[in-house]
């Protein structure tokens, strides 16, 4: 980094780049230690995490295990997962659960206080914790940030674009940010004893995204750029029911809604996904998206149809995209989402 430094910023905690759930939740974790919470955006309502719907997966209902849970993540992943790492996931998703419910998540319950979980893709169970139906994300990220914000320990700055990570005798110790635009605009170098990037993804590289536009894979970049062996980036989710009402970003129909009994018709009124899944709208993401995708590029118009299985209760248990829809001028209790 050549240019003029206005700031130094010193820590001898951890300094964490990214106030998404992996963030917070780090910073949280990491306390008492001191940490610095760097993000463009605000705490909260940060990256892809405010935007989740669906939920979390964890083997947490009754009759469930995390053997299942890694069995089907094996199952979903065709073969290309690591095993020891979905192991170990399937394994933790439910102590980090506790973790969130500690912190205050309001995730949804049965009428016997246990956790509720809903059925999506690929798994051979409901597993799925979730928020108001449809509000995961925002409602698991307002809470994370209400505890960093209330913890002494912790510092959330928000209005900071990282561009570069400083290097010191070839280890990383800090963070260049610039801040302000114009005659206001600085570049600060923030110095810690750790730096951890939770800069989450980078699907707001590709023309049609679901992905906030901070999902530019930044920190990976960075993190190349210092030296880092990048693994894996060509993994990007492609979520398959985008609706296709010509934003970009485009808004999310949840998975969950096929979870309940929503299905993909083409304008034949062709139900498709029959002829290519045994589990049909319930396969693993990347058949059900490849499978629109050539639906779309063969000329066929694409929709989700969720006036049977949801109808009605459309409001009620999927705000959110209830919301989206109603505002594009879909109302999908009577109308077919096109995705
Ligand atoms: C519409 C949508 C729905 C989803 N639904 C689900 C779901 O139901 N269940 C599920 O498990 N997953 C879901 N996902 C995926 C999930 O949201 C992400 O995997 C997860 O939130 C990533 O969290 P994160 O903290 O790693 O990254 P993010 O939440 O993306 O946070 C990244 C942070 O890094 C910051 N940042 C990045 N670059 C810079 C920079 N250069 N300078 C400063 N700050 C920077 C951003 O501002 C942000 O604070 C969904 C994603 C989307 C987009």
């Amino acid at each position: 980094m050549t240019s003029r430094i206005d700031n130094i910023v010193e820590t001898d905690g951890a300094l964490i780049l990214g106030a998404g759930i992996a963030g917070l939740f780090t910073a949280l974790k990491l306390a008492p230690m001191p940490s610095i919470v760097l993000a463009g955006t605000r705490p909260g309502l940060s990256g892809s995490s405010a935007w989740a719907q669906g939920g979390i997966a964890a083997s947490v209902g009754e009759g469930d295990t995390w053997q299942s849970h890694a069995h089907d993540t094996m199952v979903a992943g065709a073969g290309l997962c690591d095993a020891q790492i979905v192991d170990l996931v399937a394994q933790e998703a439910p102590a980090r659960i506790e973790d969130l419910v500690g912190f205050g998540a309001p995730f949804d319950r049965n009428g016997d206080g246990s956790l509720a979980v809903g059925r999506e893709a690929a798994h051979s169970m409901p597993r799925i914790v979730h928020v108001k139906g449809d509000g995961a994300g925002a409602a698991i990220s307002a809470t994370l940030a209400a505890r960093a914000n209330e913890a002494d320990c912790i510092t959330l700055l928000e209005g900071f674009h990282a561009v570069e990570l400083a290097l010191e005798n070839g280890r990383v110790t800090g963070i260049f940010a610039r801040s302000g635009i114009g005659t206001n605009a600085r570049l600060i170098l923030f110095r810690a004893r750790a730096v951890i990037l939770a800069t989450g993804g980078l699907g707001a590289l590709y023309a049609v995204t679901t992905n906030p536009l901070e999902s530019r894979g930044e920190g990976l970049g960075m993190a190349a750029r210092a030296g880092a062996l990048i693994s894996d980036p060509e993994f990007v989710q492609f979520h398959p029911t985008a609706i296709a009402v010509g934003r970009d970003p485009a808004p999310l129909a949840t998975e969950a809604l096929r979870g309940e009994g929503a299905v993909l018709l083409n304008d034949r009124g062709e139900r498709f996904m029959a002829a290519i899944h045994n589990d049909a709208e319930l396969a693993p993401r990347d058949i059900v998206a490849r499978a629109i995708h050539r639906q779309i590029t063969s000329g066929a118009k694409v929709y989700l149809d969720c006036r049977e299985a949801i109808g009605a209760d459309f409001p009620r248990h999927f705000p959110t995209v209830y919301a989206a829809c109603m505002s594009a001028g879909i109302d999908p209790v009577s109308a077919m989402i096109p995705v």
